[in-house]
């Protein structure tokens, strides 16, 4: 018997590199026992001087490798064990515990070298990877992370690959995703006519047919990490026109691939920060200011000043580009409201219709995952779709939670599983109002609640009696406790639980709609509080009547039409033109019975301006009147604002409306009103700000909800509010729009 002491390492700490690095320190200080995997954690057998233990234990903490994650050590002395002749790693045990998985990683720069060297044995190798890099959460089946519990158990490990998984000192020392030439996953090119297969393999030969095939202007739906994107050259304006048609996208922006950043930089504006997160691990598709647009389609992204771009991320995608020298369309491929697509078979049948060839391989995804997507404000990142190379990363949560499950809202969805401070959000899902969607979003939470063994005691939803997630929520609440939170509240609990902030602040949750306390559609609220203490509604835009909620929110002139009649009758006149003799006597007739619905949001006043402005009546893609709004107004520096008045808990805007119009017939240059606008909004916030500091003694501000992704509005706000003495709190690691939701409402499950 000898003494032992037994580390017990939580956190991200599988399929990292963890044990060969845990290996190495070891060995190298001489140190005697082993590491295994358990479910829950690693595990550290060691035996040896203290003083190299210590040591041990401080180089575990400083230099574990780049995708690792320590949330914990435990440590425990042990007299039970035998004595040790050397260090090894043991073979994973199964055991119950709270496991954290990585995202999927971009190809590092070890591997890429290896790639591009023509002596190296995976020259050229579309799927090459590390335990630096690579596919992780979307081939994982079963934890612990093992070759035989990922979607690569299909491939049998050839000798020279064997060697390396085997071997301690090697990057792919237990590389699940482990493979080369010999032993690994295939590409191959389906034509959509017949069966044929055009090529298969993994040479650079089927590269270069796949790209000739982009270069003739096809369409092809290749599939990626996370799912299928459909691909055309960007440049080829009857490729993208064809696309658009095919897929019954009318002027929803796509998402570009390019090479590398000398081609970002001849079309965009890009600073030190995005081309950081461009380059990142993680590689988001981020939201550039065009510079140029040079060669690429106009129809890429109607009528905006911004391109969503990201860098390649797979192997083979840089393959591609050693044989393109142009912007490739690169957008999730599912059908419209669906998500993305990720099996071979449902992309034959699902895309029939849409591409000309298939770009397959055999290595199956597991989970789905969607590019994730943010842009960068005043040198801060914000994520507004939270999926690959991010989820199911966890949160470290600011407070102490139940074992709980949120649900979340209902559009642009996403569930969060906690437990303790250790928080879960899933990836991005979509509108759960689709079907397919809502399969997606059950079928994630099954696998959730599966890989990280965590058995909620609470369920949190929305107040929204109508929401899917509300409707499942209460189905449990025979068997657990059931909470809800009100939608806008969890935006600015999200906010304070992404910043883990303590203490109490002015939240401004702006919004498209959710269901209020009151019943009604809020939307632009003004909160005080904290965790502690709740949130406390102080302000909210005046209510005005919305007929017809869901043909409304697509056609932004009918929200007009609703706030002029009932607010300002006598200027319809100025906007007659855009409806019918029919449309103007029902909604007056409506809105005279004041049986129907009232909304305070935002939102929904800034497709209001939008229509009024003659920019957009009615949207083919979500929040187009407001995006196109703020477009147009970025081309203005003005600095004028309009009127508005505070009253004592509402934000009134008549005024505003009634400046607009008479700016709007004089003429005025529409950028010029839009800008106006904007700053009218950021005017009254911040004096709105300061009356509250004046009355609560709070100096901190925090903004979140869906407006906020209008980075006019969000880089103006910041900086008044700056120049104005105020502490500032903005989203860093949830989208400020509803992906965020559930975060927020873990709050219902504090211990
Ligand atoms: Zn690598
Ligand atoms: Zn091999
Ligand atoms: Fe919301």
């Amino acid at each position: 018997m000898v003494r032992t002491t037994v580390l017990k390492v939580y956190g991200r700490v599988q399929g990292v590199g963890f044990r060969p690095f845990v290996y190495k320190t070891a060995r190298e200080l001489g140190l005697r026992g082993y590491v295994l995997n358990s479910s829950g954690n690693v595990k550290i057998i060691l035996q040896g001087d203290q003083e190299k233990i210590n040591k041990f234990e401080e180089r575990l903490k400083r230099e574990a490798p780049p995708l690792s994650y320590i949330s914990a050590i435990e440590r425990e002395e042990s007299f039970e064990l035998e004595l040790f002749e050397e260090f090894f790693i043991k073979e994973s045990e199964k055991e119950d515990g709270f496991v954290f998985v990585s995202p999927d990683i971009a190809i590092c720069e070890e591997c890429y070298r290896e790639m591009k060297d023509p002596k190296d044995r995976r020259f050229n190798y579309p799927f090459i990877n590390c335990t630096n890099c690579g596919p992780r959460y979307t081939i994982i089946e079963e934890l612990p992370y093992d070759r035989a519990s990922t979607t690569m158990k299909r491939f049998n490990m050839c000798e020279n690959c064997e060697k390396e998984y085997k071997d301690p000192v090697s990057r792919r020392f237990h590389a699940q995703p482990i493979s080369c030439f010999e032993c690994g996953p295939r590409l191959w090119i389906k034509s959509k006519d017949g069966d044929q297969t055009i090529g298969s393999g993994v040479g650079l030969e089927l590269i270069k047919k796949i790209t000739d095939l982009i270069k003739q202007g096809k369409i092809l739906a290749i599939k990626g990490v996370g799912g299928f994107h459909l691909v055309c050259d960007a440049t080829n304006n009857e490729a993208v026109a064809l696309l658009r048609k095919r897929k019954n996208r009318a002027h929803k922006p796509f998402a570009l691939m390019m090479k590398d950043i000398t081609m970002v930089e001849k079309y965009l504006y890009l600073d030190s920060k995005e081309k950081k997160l461009l380059l990142s691990k993680e590689r988001p598709i981020l939201l550039l200011k065009i510079k140029n647009l040079g060669d690429i389609s106009e129809l890429v992204a109607p009528n905006l000043l911004y391109l969503g771009v990201m860098l390649p991320y797979a192997p083979y995608h840089h393959l591609m580009f050693d044989f393109l020298d142009v912007p490739v369309v690169m957008t999730s491929a599912n059908i419209s409201g669906e998500p993305i697509i990720s099996d071979n078979k449902e992309a034959e049948t699902k895309l029939n219709t849409i591409v000309d060839y298939y770009i397959f391989h055999d290595r199956d995804i597991r989970h789905k995952t969607d590019d994730s997507v943010g842009f960068v404000v005043n040198g801060n990142f914000q994520i507004i779709r939270r999926s690959r190379g991010y989820a199911p990363d966890p949160i470290i949560l600011p407070i102490k939670v139940k074992p709980s499950l949120a649900l979340g809202g209902e559009l642009k969805s996403c569930f969060t599983l906690a437990k303790d401070n250790i928080a879960i959000p899933s990836p991005y899902i979509g509108d759960l109002t689709n079907k397919a969607t809502y399969e997606f979003y059950t079928d994630t939470l099954k696998e959730y609640l599966h890989l990280f063994k965590i058995e909620p005691e609470i369920i949190i939803t929305d107040l929204h009696p109508l929401y899917v997630t509300t409707e499942l929520g209460l189905d449990f609440s025979k068997f657990m406790e059931v909470k809800q939170i009100q939608h806008h509240k969890a935006h600015i609990y999200s906010l304070i639980l992404d910043r883990g902030f303590k203490g109490r602040l002015i939240g401004f949750s702006f919004d498209g709609t959710g269901y209020g306390e009151d019943e009604h559609i809020w939307g632009g609220e003004v909160f005080i509080g904290s965790i502690e203490e709740g949130l406390q509604r102080v302000y909210h835009f005046e209510y005005f009547p919305i007929v017809g909620a869901d043909y409304a929110i697509e056609n932004p002139k009918r929200i007009l039409l609703c706030y002029l009649s009932y607010n300002l009758p006598k200027f319809i006149e100025k906007v007659r033109y855009k409806y019918s003799e029919a449309e103007l006597s029902i909604i007056t007739k409506m809105i005279e019975t004041k049986d129907i619905l009232y909304t305070s949001s935002l939102g929904r006043i800034f497709d209001m301006v939008s229509s009024l402005l003659d920019i957009r009546d009615s949207i083919t893609y979500e929040a187009q009147a407001a995006i196109e709004l703020e477009m147009v107004a970025t081309k203005s520096n003005i600095l004028d604002i309009y009127p508005y008045e505070l009253k004592q808990d509402t934000i009134e805007i008549k005024e505003t409306l009634v400046e607009i119009i008479k700016d709007k017939e004089r003429g005025e240059n529409i950028p010029d009103i839009a800008r106006k606008f904007h700053n009218t909004i950021v005017d009254l916030m911040v004096n709105i700000g300061k009356l509250l500091r004046d009355l609560y003694d709070i100096d901190y501000v925090g903004f979140s909800g869906g407006v906020f992704q209008n980075r006019l509005l969000l880089s103006l706000s910041i900086e008044l509010f700056q120049a104005n003495g105020f502490n500032i709190l903005i989203h860093k690691n949830v989208p400020c729009n509803d992906g965020g939701i559930s975060l927020g409402q873990l709050v219902g499950a504090i211990k």
